[in-house]
């Protein structure tokens, strides 16, 4: 099933593309997924959280390519998954729909069939459950604060720090030993006494 569709090139032209109308028919629904994308390492957080909430494995992903499309390798527990690099939400719940769909029917669902759609659906839903992760990828994105050269003063004030310290743990031990020393010192006293008192007894 598909058919030839006419797209308005960049510079006015038209020219055709074949769609298959299934393809068509998920731009259409999940538009604003297909208008949200991620870079790569963002990709792969998305796939790894998707996988461990419908519980479908552990994943392989690779990126290639920048067509906003991908393929997919795995019955369901796991495989390995090829996404275009920047890809759109629409292409991860779709990839990730067929590894659904095997675990769900276990046998190949087709693009387009109810099934298929009834579990795209639900991972499309769980993405927009959970806002797409935008807190965590604004976060991911936001630039580093840089981390200011420590003044002159602040170096001196911070070796005085460091060398404070260092009596501080020092002084502990002496007294630590002081306190070994004289419980030492306390029993070979009374060890001497007892020796001596045995002694006279003996006579
Ligand atoms: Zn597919």
């Amino acid at each position: 099933m598909g058919g030839i569709k006419w797209v308005e090139r960049e510079d006015g032209e038209k020219e055709p593309i074949y769609v298959s109308n299934w393809h068509d028919k998920e731009i259409e629904q999940y538009r604003e997924e297909h208008k949200k994308k991620v870079c790569d390492s963002e990709a792969e957080r998305i796939v790894k959280k998707i996988a461990r909430h419908f519980k479908l494995g552990r994943y392989q992903i690779n990126f290639h390519g920048y067509k906003d499309s991908g393929r997919i390798w795995g019955r369901g527990y796991g495989g390995t998954v090829t996404l275009s690099h920047n890809p759109s939400f629409a292409l991860i719940c779709h990839e990730l729909c067929h590894s659904l769909c095997y675990k769900r029917y276990k046998k190949h669902i087709s693009h387009g069939s109810k099934k298929f759609e009834y579990q795209l659906q639900r991972l499309i839903n769980y993405c927009r459950k959970k806002n797409f992760w935008q807190d965590e990828i604004n976060r991911l994105r936001e630039p580093k604060p840089q981390k200011l050269e420590p003044t002159k003063e602040e170096i001196k004030q911070q070796k005085i720090a460091k060398a404070e310290a260092k009596i501080k743990r020092y002084e502990t031990k002496i007294k630590m030993y002081q306190r070994k020393l004289s419980k030492a010192r306390r029993s070979v006293a009374m060890l001497k006494r007892v020796a001596t008192k045995k002694e006279v007894a003996t006579f």
